[in-house]
């Protein structure tokens, strides 16, 4: 891994609210005393009941249970649009910035709360009513938001599905948690072509049955048959619903939403979040970690359908009181300047994006980047997947132009909020590290037999404390969610993910557990061995998976895809052999290596590296659920040329 460091740009020390010293200090109170901290932080949101108890957790083996503020009443809508209408009411809380280039819109605050209240009339109207479960499968559109403060606003519990997914996913997720109603559009626009939502949700709702109310919000104005009795155009609900909505008097521990995880690894879990913890959480970790200040400009690049857009284009950001950026479209349209156009338009201080994007823009070179301003960008950020030093390095040069700290912010649908990260004044950066635990976090690496590992060590990645934005539990199935994540080590929360921590204790994500290759003896994380080949100058991505090897026990398999032009050769294999024994040594070089143009990804840009296992271990005939794939398309190509063949 890279050594480079980067110091904390100067100037950044004493703009930004945390320094070096301040983190050493407050991050050693925090775990001391995570009640007094906590009681503190908890503050920050406005509470209808102020709560008199603080952290009731306990990780204990039969009996998980985490609450946090637990007396407190709150409502979520109220925290993050009417608290700022005295002071903020005329300042814009959504910029949306559509598909279309010639496509964009302001929402003010004001303009905010009579959308939400609107809408939260017109679903009580339907007879929605707190604690009911609201299917969300909507585009990026203000509506989006819209929905998802009307059901905070109500206590309704919202169940957002990307809307990428296929109807039978859809239909899963509306079954997991008995929605009645749901809430989607005409169609979608996303990179010029249309997605048939409403076509799908159809498909969806009679596979899973139990719907009877769906709303329809028009963005494409195609011709849509409408259900009689069931389904309302949203535009019609809100033109008869009234202005004004009395926000819902919630219980810190009632449930906020479920979102089902992107499922990289299988079938998807229910993953449940709850009013006040989250909310603390979200907006403390959103003003610090981006530094976030009154006045800038944040874009998050996310799809709401993921959590990085439910805490970090939402509900953080609104709770802040901040201006946060809506993108409907893609980063290759019209062009593949998108992004950067999008900044320069509307001044964006604060980019926040995954590292599947950085590889998919560095393959088209530094032209469609330099050729625009960037000028207004002071703070980059990455999420999703550990970000392999080159892209890094790529990153804060070509984009950034060496001026603007990235945060590597690590954290997972299940903890809510950014767990692992730098905080731009305070920590220097390693490209390719997410650097150090947050305030409250406390972080630990075990072997496999659960025996904490000090100082420099690679293993395990635990969480051996609660943090108010953890989930609560798995809708319907709290046995499946102390399985899943306490079980493993008792006492601890297990991240299913692998990490080093370096002499100067700053932690790197190794990758999933699962994916943990061992080579005669030797484990090793697969993305360490993906950095060096996407490191060498034709490779544009990378995913190494093992598979059985008669000698070694486990062989390194490496799916290569190639800069754009670029032939793959057997002399181009030998080649990058050479260059990853070189840079790791003899016991990381590929054992196969199969060019392919594409690579399985989940929906938010993630190698399902599930699939490239099965395909390695020449075991295709059990793929497993497929349906979460952003292509299924590519598993064929990638079938037909596999290289190991029984
Ligand atoms: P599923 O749990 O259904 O398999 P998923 O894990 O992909 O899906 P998310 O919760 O969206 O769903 O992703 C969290 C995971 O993403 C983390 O556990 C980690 O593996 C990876 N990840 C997120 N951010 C980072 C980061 N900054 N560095 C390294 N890995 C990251
Ligand atoms: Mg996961």
């Amino acid at each position: 891994m890279s050594d480079k460091v980067h110091p904390v740009p100067e100037g950044w020390a004493k703009r930004a609210y945390i320094d070096k010293a301040r983190y050493e200090a407050d991050y050693r109170r925090s775990v001391e005393d995570p009640e007094g901290y906590w009681g503190e932080i908890g503050k920050r949101v406005d509470w209808i009941k102020p709560f008199s108890k603080v952290k009731n957790t306990s990780f204990a083996p039969g009996n998980v249970s985490i609450r946090w503020y637990e007396d407190g009443t709150l409502n979520v809508s109220a925290n993050c649009i009417d608290r700022h209408l005295a002071t903020r009411g005329d300042q814009t809380a959504i910029l949306w910035e559509g598909d279309d280039p010639a496509d964009s819109r302001a929402i003010t605050y004001r303009e905010l709360h009579e959308q939400v209240c609107r809408f939260a009339n017109a679903l009580k109207a339907r007879g929605v009513k707190k604690g009911d479960r609201v299917t969300i499968y909507l585009p990026m559109i203000p509506e989006a938001a819209y929905a998802m403060l009307a059901c905070a606003r109500i206590g309704a519990i919202h169940s957002i599905v990307f809307g990428g997914f296929s109807p039978d996913s859809l239909a899963g997720r509306i079954e997991g948690c008995e929605s009645r109603c749901l809430i989607t559009a005409d169609e979608g626009l996303r990179g010029g072509r249309k997605v048939p939502l409403k076509a799908n949700a159809d498909a969806a709702i009679e596979k899973a049955g139990g719907v009877d109310t769906v709303f329809v919000v028009t963005r494409t104005g195609a011709d849509v048959p409408m259900v009689e009795g069931r389904d309302v155009r949203y535009e019609d609900a809100i033109a008869a619903a009234s202005p004004e909505c009395e926000p819902e008097e919630m219980n810190a521990e009632d449930p906020l939403f479920i979102l089902y995880t992107s499922g990289s690894t299988g079938k998807p879990k229910g993953v449940l979040h709850t009013t006040g913890g989250y909310l603390v959480f979200a907006s403390f970790t959103h003003q610090l970690i981006f530094d976030y200040h009154d006045g800038d400009v944040y874009w998050c690049t996310a799809d709401v359908g993921w959590v990085t857009g439910h805490s970090y284009i939402v509900y953080g950001p609104l709770a802040n009181g901040a201006t946060t950026l809506m993108f409907e479209g893609v980063p290759n349209y019209p062009s593949t300047s998108r992004f950067w156009e999008v900044v320069d338009k509307h001044k964006v201080n604060i980019f926040y994006t995954a590292p599947t994007a950085i590889r998919a823009l560095m393959g088209g070179g530094e032209g469609p980047v330099k050729k625009t301003s960037r000028e207004s960008l002071r703070l980059l950020g990455s999420v999703g997947e550990p970000i392999n030093p080159e892209a890094w390095e790529w990153y804060y040069r070509v984009v950034g132009d060496s001026r603007c700290p990235i945060v590597d912010t690590w954290w997972q649908t299940e903890t809510g909020g950014i767990l692992i990260t730098p905080l731009p004044g305070a920590t220097d950066l390693k490209p390719g590290s997410a650097t150090k635990p947050f305030f409250g976090i406390r972080p630990e690496l075990v072997d496999a037999e659960g025996k904490p590992l000090e100082g420099a060590a690679e293993g395990n990645l635990v969480i051996a404390d609660s943090w108010p934005g953890q989930m609560r539990t798995v809708y319907g199935d709290h046995k499946r969610f102390e399985e899943t994540y306490f079980s493993t080590y008792p006492n601890k929360y297990f991240t299913g993910d692998g990490c080093r921590r370096d002499a100067d204790g700053y932690y790197w994500i190794t990758g999933r557990v699962d994916d943990v290759i061992n080579v005669s003896g030797h484990r090793m994380g697969t993305a360490e061995v993906e950095s060096s080949l996407v490191a060498h100058e034709k490779v544009s991505e990378a995913a190494v998976v093992g598979y059985p090897h008669d000698v070694k026990g486990q062989g390194i398999y490496a799916y290569v895809t190639l800069m754009a032009g670029v032939e793959g050769t057997e002399d181009l294999k030998k080649e990058l052999v050479a260059w990853v024994r070189k840079d790791i040594g003899p016991i990381a070089s590929p054992d196969l290596i199969q060019f392919a143009p594409g690579l399985p990804k989940t929906r938010s840009g993630k190698i399902m590296r599930r699939i490239l296992r099965k395909i390695a271990e020449d075991e295709f005939a059990a793929l497993g659920d497929t349906s979460t794939l952003a292509d299924p398309g590519v598993v064929d190509d990638l079938i037909e040329h596999r290289q190991n063949r029984r």
